[in-house]
């Protein structure tokens, strides 16, 4: 299925190491403006898959399209409008924080104001007191902000982020959130891979799982994006007349009764859930908590990494 909002399309994607099939048969496809956390265990295929949609490596066969040009065909060209950052990443040591950044927009062919652009790229990654200073002579955090800062300074529609959080300080690792999410809000795809889980959290819009070269599921973030939701209602008394109104309720099922609070799923939207709201409390229901609970990344993660496993 073509989708008309499509950034990253991957088709039946085969790499080879010598005796190693790294990524065996991949398919999906990734909507514009998306951020997609790439997860998976160690040794899944997460670095692979990301070199290979940069142009870096060549793979056995498939296909992979970003914005329109086809990567393995014209690597050159679509790298200008990609964004890459490695794992293991290298600097010029010998060259200062703004020289650094605008080595990386001259190789990476930016066009407008290349100083304009090193100034705010300092800025946003808060390295602008320290443009003149030597990269060589940096901590290892900083070192990491100053290879995001290469990646995104030729303003790429795709960014590809290899754990970018690695080495980064909590409060680093804050505005590395806030600076993702600033760039999704300029129109920005990004895939970022990363093992923290509980980080890709705060910005990931889309959740892709790899593991063995395969991909295990690919799934939307956020309760409000499927038609099923787990509710949690607690009352001030025993739940009994509660479990016996809600048993009545076409739309929910899977009831568990713990203490005064039963959990539940509800097959419908925000609007239907207001109106059982609305009628649990005409019914005298004393209700003391009534919420909606979000599947965390974890837990789908390792929900769909154990439902891998079985099949
Ligand atoms: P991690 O979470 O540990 O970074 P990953 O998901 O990024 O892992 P890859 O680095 O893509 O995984 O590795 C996929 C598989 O390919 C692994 O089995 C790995 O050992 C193998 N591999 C990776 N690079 C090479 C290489 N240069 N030569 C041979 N095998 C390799």
């Amino acid at each position: 299925i073509v989708r008309a909002n499509v950034m990253i399309t991957v088709q039946d994607l085969t790499f080879e190491y010598a005796g190693l099939r790294a990524l065996d048969n991949v398919s999906f496809q990734i909507a514009h403006n998306t951020v997609t956390a790439l997860v998976g265990p160690n040794g899944a295929g997460k670095t692979t898959l990301m070199r290979c949609l940069c142009g870096l490596e060549i793979p056995v066969s498939g296909n992979i399209v970003i914005d329109g040009i086809d990567v393995i065909e014209q690597p050159r060209r679509s790298q200008e409008r990609i964004g890459y950052l490695s794992d293991f990443f290298g600097l010029y040591d010998e060259l200062t924080i703004r020289q650094c950044l605008q080595y990386a927009a001259k190789a990476n062919s930016a066009t407008g104001n290349i100083v304009d652009a090193t100034e705010l790229i300092a800025e946003s990654l808060r390295l602008e007191t320290r443009l003149d200073q030597r990269v060589g002579e940096l901590s290892r955090g900083l070192r990491q902000r100053i290879a995001i800062g290469q990646a995104i300074i030729h303003e790429p529609k795709v960014l590809v982020l290899d754990e970018p959080a690695s080495g980064l300080d909590p409060e680093a690792r804050h505005d590395l959130a806030e600076l993702f999410k600033r760039l999704q809000k300029t129109g920005m795809t990004l895939l970022v891979s990363s093992h923290i889980l509980a980080e890709l959290e705060a910005y990931a819009t889309d959740m892709l799982v790899i593991r063995e070269g395969k991909i295990v599921e690919q799934r939307s973030l956020g309760v409000r994006a499927s038609a099923l939701r787990r509710l949690a209602i607690e009352v001030f008394d025993e739940p009994t007349a509660l479990n016996q109104l809600l048993s009545e309720q076409p739309k929910i099922s899977n009831l568990v009764v713990t203490g005064n609070r039963i959990l539940c799923s509800m097959d419908g939207d925000d609007s239907q859930q207001s109106k059982l709201l609305s009628e649990l409390i005409k019914a005298d229901m004393q209700i003391v908590n009534f919420s909606v609970i979000e599947r965390d990344l974890q837990q789908s993660y390792l929900d769909s990494i154990k439902e891998s496993k079985s099949t």
